[in-house]
């Protein structure tokens, strides 16, 4: 419980639970097919196709539990938690800053006048904040 860090990699792990559950399925699954094939055997045909439509719905449950574990969560993916950050930038100095971005905020806004030589600074970017992982990258 106490180490919940160490399990998240690039490739999504499947909780035990899942797992268990899946085996669970497979084996009532193939449990179904046999006893499909058994009853085809004998001649109960129509029973075995109960039993083998049976079978291979739990395989097919099976495989859609693991296809949902290993799916990363939808929201996480599609709206990424991005920073924007405004640069402002000193013509007289060349004096640069940069701040979180704040509601109106523009390129070429001005901006408080430069802390080195009073100058007026302006606004030159507004930008994502490059994530961490991104950041290694380069
Ligand atoms: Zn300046």
């Amino acid at each position: 419980m106490g180490d919940r860090g160490s399990g998240r990699g690039v490739i999504p792990q499947v909780p035990w639970v899942v797992i268990l559950g899946a085996l669970a399925l497979g084996v009532f699954s193939l449990l179904n097919l046999y006893l499909g094939f058994q009853a085809y055997a004998s001649g109960r045909a129509e029973q075995a196709s109960y039993y083998i439509l049976i079978g291979s719905m739990g395989f097919a449950a099976m495989g859609y539990m693991f296809f949902r574990a290993r799916a990363p969560p939808l929201r996480r993916t599609l709206i990424p938690r991005v920073e924007v950050v405004t640069t402002i930038e000193c013509p007289s100095c060349g004096l640069k800053r940069v701040r979180s971005f704040e509601r109106g905020d523009y390129i070429f806004r001005r901006d408080i006048p430069c802390s080195k030589c009073g100058g007026q600074a302006v606004i030159t970017r507004i930008h994502r904040k490059r994530l961490p992982e991104e950041a290694r990258q380069l």
